[in-house]
């Protein structure tokens, strides 16, 4: 079995998420009392948050490729950067490490293809939903149609993110408000919707929405189980 490099923290309510769904996956696969291989390096998110509120992006990427980097001496394989938004400089972060990066939008992108879905409807911070690294990726490189909320609706699916689900609060009227939105993106055609935020899934899951949607967590996490088992 391959050793999982986690880079968390982005928030840790989600990175302890990752931490639940690969171990769990991997004993389901391999029974006994298997479990994953892993090393995590946990920033701490007031310093990255304050970066990228303050479009101090090369700081935010030094300090990520440091993380990266005690992962890769601590024995990992390949790197799985538990947050949608800081693949903003994953080819950056690739340059300075040599073991392989496992991208979150492109094994979400083969789970959408793998359903036979073209049109999706994208929601995440508003680096992840306005900007080429995520939704261009999608786009240029798996040739699907990418559908975001306006730009009013996009402001209150990025402050819900950063206010509420990152310090654990999950309130009912901030699931009803993502939930508007994503019927919002279903009226204008979306087939399916990624839940581009690796928090989002801690609001809204498959019960809440009538159309397909992809956990970037829980694809994410599983895919590195893959890798690390060698499935794919
Ligand atoms: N975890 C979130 C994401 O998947 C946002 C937190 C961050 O800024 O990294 O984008």
């Amino acid at each position: 079995m391959k050793t999982i490099g986690l880079l968390g923290g982005m928030s840790w309510e989600s990175s302890s998420e990752y931490y639940r769904i690969i171990n769990q996956t991997v004993n389901r696969k391999l029974g006994g009392h298997h479990s994953a291989k892993s090393v995590m390096y946990s920033v701490d998110f007031e310093e990255i948050k304050k970066l990228q509120h303050s479009d101090r992006w090369d700081e935010a990427t030094e300090l990520m490729i440091k993380g990266a980097q005690y992962i890769e001496k601590g024995g990992a394989d390949f790197l799985v950067i538990c947050t949608n938004t800081m693949h903003k400089m994953a080819s950056d972060i690739q340059q300075h490490i040599g073991i392989p990066i496992l991208h979150i939008a492109d094994a979400t992108a083969k789970k959408i293809k793998d359903q036979g879905i073209n049109r999706v409807g994208l929601l995440g911070t508003k680096f992840t939903m306005e900007e080429d690294f995520y939704k261009g990726r999608l786009m240029a490189n798996h040739n699907l149609e990418v559908n975001i909320p306006s730009e009013k609706e996009r402001q209150i699916v990025h402050d819900i993110i950063y206010k509420e689900l990152c310090l654990g609060k999950i309130d009912l009227g901030s699931k009803s408000a993502y939930q508007k939105i994503i019927n919002g993106l279903i009226n204008d055609g979306i087939e399916g919707a990624i839940l581009g935020c690796t928090e989002i899934s801690l609001l809204i899951n498959q019960n809440d929405i009538w159309i397909p949607i992809f956990d970037t967590t829980e694809i994410h996490a599983q895919t590195a189980v893959d890798w690390a088992l060698g499935i794919s």
